[in-house]
């Protein structure tokens, strides 16, 4: 469940990743040898192991198999880009795992209507290298991600040119703070893990909006859904265990 590591001669991946949920390793794919049609056909496999896995909303797969991850990770990584672990970005952060991007990705867009899709506003904290930012933009109307890195919100401006990211505004900001200029939105994704919900996110969520975030609980993590139901009223999830790397103040 949490990334490969250990076998010789290969390097430690971070671990991230939801319990007992992950692809099984005798599926995973094999190591991708060149960019071109191998990465294609990589790609095409690890998506329909998590059709399978996750039973992925179509639109969904759709865009995860359209979306060129190696893109996102270094060239020396490139050819493990369509296994299901994270991967290291540099700043010790990673590219989340495919599996857990595609069942936060997955409850959000089942939460709302295809119409509603097209015309909403969604807030991603932690854009890392970019990559779920990109698929964000790909499923919804409008999309604003938060990187405190100046590196690491730079390199993802790099990654996604060309790919056709209109509707994506990337801005370089402590994402505790939210981006009250863009609220309200519906709904709100963070990729970094707190002690505690920052109070702007649930300030700037739309009523019926959706928040999903990794929450500290004892010496482990969970997933926790807010769904706004009314003004001063939230309705509270609790999910999967997961690991995301910590949500830390500032910008640097
Ligand atoms: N969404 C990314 C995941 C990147 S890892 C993907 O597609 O794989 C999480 C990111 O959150 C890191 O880049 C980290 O720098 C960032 N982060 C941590 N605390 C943050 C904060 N307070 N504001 C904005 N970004 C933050």
């Amino acid at each position: 469940m949490l990334g490969r590591d250990g076998s010789p001669g290969r390097p430690a991946l971070p671990r991230e990743g939801l319990n007992g949920r992950s692809i099984p390793r005798a599926v995973r794919p094999p190591s991708v040898s060149g960019l071109g049609l191998d990465s294609e056909r990589a790609r095409h496999h690890l998506v329909d192991q998590l059709v399978v896995a996750h039973r992925l909303h179509d639109a969904l797969a759709a865009a995860m198999r359209e979306f060129p991850r190696h893109r996102f990770v270094d060239p020396g990584l490139a050819s493990r880009a369509y296994e299901d672990v994270a991967l290291p970005i540099g700043h010790q952060q990673t590219i989340s795992r495919p599996s857990t991007v595609a069942m936060m990705l997955d409850r959000l867009v089942r939460f709302m209507s295809l119409e509603k899709r097209g015309r909403s506003r969604v807030l991603e904290i932690g854009t890392g290298c970019g990559y779920q930012a990109g698929l964000l933009s790909r499923l919804f109307g409008e999309v604003y991600s938060l990187e405190r890195v100046k590196d690491l919100h730079l390199a993802a401006k790099r990654n996604l040119r060309g790919l056709k990211c209109f509707n994506l505004r990337m801005v370089f900001a402590d994402g505790q703070e939210g981006l009250a200029a863009a609220a309200p939105f519906d709904a709100i994704i963070a990729s970094a893990c707190g002690e505690l919900v920052p109070q702007p996110w649930m300030e700037q969520l739309a009523p019926g909006g959706i928040l999903l975030t990794p929450v500290t609980s004892g010496s482990t993590q969970v997933l926790r859904q807010f769904v706004r139901l009314a003004l001063d009223q939230f309705e509270t999830t609790t999910l999967d265990e997961v690991r995301f790397v910590p949500l830390l103040q500032g910008t640097r």
